[in-house]
């Protein structure tokens, strides 16, 4: 019988824990053709929410806890679920059912269809801000425009994941994995899945604007080294003024154009051409330091899906 995993990460859902279990259970048990594992991780809570795990799972052998030292986010509290699930399919959802798992069936059957990773794609998102959609509308198009990996966009970490998928990503040694990135950029067969984002069930967002910009900046560092390059621009633009202040300068000087203090020019070309110079050595300095970057990653030169007649 094929296994079912599902991952959530828990940080401060005291208020959502139980019944976030009872929603998942009711869903996985209808799929009688499958067996299935429920693998949650607490990620620092210092409420009642590992109280509240350890008793769920007592009663039920089919809910695995991980608990974490202290909080280290909810990248990495997917990353630590992703490594201990023992599934044939691996499910990723949000604690707070905005992402209905009442959606795992339909998902399921997309998986048996031969699809590899089925991310859900939200259509509507309910009951957020107007800043967060705006923020994170922003998000998806400056990573688009920096990375070369293509990300799609309203798409949260809410997906399944074949088994395969899940060995490979577990094998990169990279650390700070931005996963719904590196989903994108290992390939196979993918296949987006609309869904209406509903309300958080209770408690408040556990990502606060900090933990938001620090996911951005991870996904966008950890996918481009184009912040980089834009230190070259900048050295060349300064060095292409200097050039042209020179001319202005050298021009007034001859041509008395206007009245200028002495020492002005010299001054003027001296500090935008070296502070030109100073930005394009960065430049060359960073490409290095970027490839650098990319190597220590270590993420594989390509992954092999099958193998025919070995
Ligand atoms: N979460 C986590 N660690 C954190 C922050 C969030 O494990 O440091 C979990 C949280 O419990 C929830 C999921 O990540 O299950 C998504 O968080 P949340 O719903 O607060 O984010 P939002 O939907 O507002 O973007
Ligand atoms: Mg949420």
């Amino acid at each position: 019988m094929k296994k079912i995993s599902v991952i959530v990460p828990m940080y401060y859902e005291e208020k959502v824990a139980e019944e976030c279990y009872k929603r998942l259970t009711a869903c996985l048990q209808k799929l009688t053709d499958y067996t299935y594992e429920i693998i949650i991780i607490d990620d620092g809570s210092k409420d009642k929410t590992l109280e509240i795990l350890e008793n769920i799972a007592s009663k039920d052998d089919k809910v695995k806890v991980i608990s974490f030292s202290r909080n280290f986010g909810h990248q990495a509290a997917v990353t630590a679920g992703l490594k201990h699930v023992s599934g044939d399919a691996i499910i990723i959802i949000d604690a707070d059912l905005q992402d209905p798992p009442e959606l795992i069936p339909q998902m399921i059957q997309l998986w048996e269809q031969g699809n590899e990773i089925i991310y859900a794609k939200r259509k509507k998102r309910k009951g957020e801000s107007p800043f967060k959609l705006l923020s994170a509308k922003l998000f998806y198009q400056i990573l688009n425009a920096l990375s070369d990996t293509e990300i799609p966009k309203d798409t949260g970490d809410f997906r399944l994941v074949d088994r395969k998928v899940v060995d490979t990503i577990n094998n990169m040694p990279e650390h700070n994995k931005f996963l719904r990135g590196l989903f994108s950029w290992v390939g196979y067969k993918q296949i987006p899945f609309e869904y209406e984002r509903e309300e958080r069930f209770a408690g408040k967002t556990k990502y606060p604007l900090r933990k938001m910009l620090k996911l951005a900046s991870d996904g966008i560092i950890s996918f481009s080294t184009k912040p980089l390059k834009l230190v070259g621009l900048l050295g060349f633009i300064s060095i292409v003024i200097s050039i042209l202040i020179l001319i202005y300068a050298l021009l007034s000087y001859f041509l008395k154009l206007n009245q200028l203090s002495a020492g002005w020019t010299s001054l003027m070309v001296a500090i935008t051409f070296f502070a030109g110079v100073q930005l394009l050595s960065i430049w060359i300095m960073s490409e290095y330091i970027g490839r650098i970057y990319d190597e220590t990653k270590q993420r594989p030169q390509f992954i092999i899906n099958k193998k025919i007649n070995f």
